[in-house]
């Protein structure tokens, strides 16, 4: 409670202030980034909202969304750089390690500026002055409302603020499915909803605004990219850049796929191997007792969360796929040792 009352003290005057996220945001790095962007502002703050790369067009309708610049593109790195320069101070919000920042994770190494780190990825690293981070929270936007009432500014906390942190919280849950669902989480979303947060709007904004093509792109994966290994309790989707391209594959059209793997009967662990420009990008999501984010850390360069990790290969697709393959089959026993699926 102490490191909150400082944190607050901080930010009793006003400051410049520069917020960033993860590679390639979803609903909750986005939604904590301008639901704490848009609470700042209110509070008399200059507030900068950087992105390291672009993110899917359904976080769009997020205020604030018009002034975030992304550090990839050329036209927007300058101000970028400027903002993080100026800055009094840098919240990085949704990841755990600098690394997950692309060449901003450098930058802020080096800044002076007071750093804070809001998250709840496990095994944090150690470079913020103050962390506000649980692996208990089912997402950074629940914090980030948390930390909120704490300074107590729960008055701030308007229907634009709300509707940012809902989005985080019900994407970051699986829509309230996951085994993170936990009954904090439907006291928060409680409280988002009374303040005004649209809760069918935004899950239509979210999950119900596919192209035509992102929804044949999905149709041909199941069909043509799906391998199901059933004794090893493991299906996985790979696809490669040719099928990006055939359907003209935009940020946030392979999101989500990874899950219809492990909705599958008996399926403890699901994976998505997307062939990308700098290599093999990896999903995992498994079920209540695979702990994926062990699995990624281990073989794939990544992390995340113990049911949804992510990770990396530069091997190509076929050998990246058999390495994986080999992998699940030695490490069996460890994957679904709290699982009470019959292991051979
Ligand atoms: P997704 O599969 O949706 O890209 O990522 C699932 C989870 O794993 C997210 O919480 C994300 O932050 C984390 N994650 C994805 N890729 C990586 C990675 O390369 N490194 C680490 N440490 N975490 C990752
Ligand atoms: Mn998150």
């Amino acid at each position: 409670m102490e490191a909150v009352a400082s944190f607050k003290k901080e930010l009793s005057s006003p400051k410049k202030i520069f917020i960033t996220t993860h590679v390639k945001p979803d609903a909750d790095a986005l939604g904590s980034s301008l639901g704490l962007a848009n609470y700042l502002i209110k509070k008399g703050h200059e507030v900068t909202v950087v992105t390291p790369t672009d993110y899917p067009s359904f976080l769009t309708w997020m205020k604030g969304n018009d002034s975030v610049l992304d550090f990839s593109r050329e036209d927007h790195q300058k101000k970028a750089t400027q903002a993080l320069d100026e800055a009094d101070m840098i919240f990085c919000l949704d990841f755990s390690s600098l690394k997950r920042v692309n060449d901003l994770g450098e930058m802020i190494r080096q800044s002076d500026a007071y750093t804070v780190n809001i998250d709840h990825h496990q095994d944090p690293e150690d470079f913020a002055d103050f962390r506000y981070w649980s692996t208990q929270a089912a997402a950074t936007c629940e914090l980030i409302y948390e930390l909120i009432v704490k300074i107590g500014d729960k008055n701030l906390i308007d229907k634009d603020i709300a509707e940012c942190l809902y989005a985080g919280i019900m994407t970051d849950t699986g829509g309230f499915r996951h085994p993170n669902t936990t009954k904090n989480v439907h006291l928060v979303v409680a409280e988002l909803i009374e303040i005004g947060a649209n809760a069918s709007q935004i899950a239509n904004w979210i999950y119900d605004s596919n192209s035509v093509n992102r929804l044949k792109f999905i149709g041909f994966a199941i069909s043509r990219r799906l391998v199901v290994l059933e004794d090893l309790h493991t299906a996985y989707f790979t696809i490669s850049k040719k099928d990006l391209k055939k359907y003209q594959s935009r940020t946030g059209d392979t999101e989500g796929l990874v899950n219809y793997a492990l909705s599958l009967d008996g399926i403890k662990l699901a994976a998505l191997f997307s062939e990308r420009e700098d290599g093999i990008k990896i999903s995992f999501r498994s079920s209540s007792d695979v702990a994926v984010n062990k699995f990624a850390a281990s073989y794939f360069n990544g992390g995340g969360h113990k049911n949804a990790a992510g990770g990396k290969s530069d091997q190509n697709l076929k050998e990246t796929i058999e390495r994986f393959e080999s992998l699940v089959e030695e490490n069996q026993e460890e994957l679904f040792a709290g699982e009470s699926v019959s292991v051979e």
